[in-house]
């Protein structure tokens, strides 16, 4: 199962920016590797990271 195959798209150069989930629940800023753009994550953000971790768990649960 890929379950760490977590990324946001650069906004500026458009490069796949792998993260940590927990990384960004810590408030860890996320750097680009390519034009080094910070991307700051929103509160809705966190949630929705949150939200899909809590998900995984479940699955996780299940079998
Ligand atoms: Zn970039």
């Amino acid at each position: 199962m890929p379950t760490s195959s977590y990324g946001f798209t650069c906004l500026d150069c458009s490069t796949s920016i792998p993260f940590e989930p927990k990384d960004l629940l810590s408030g860890t800023k996320v750097l680009c590797p390519n034009c080094m753009l910070k991307l700051s994550i929103a509160r809705d953000a966190k949630s929705i990271v949150e939200e899909t971790l809590a998900k995984l768990e479940e699955l996780k649960k299940k079998q």
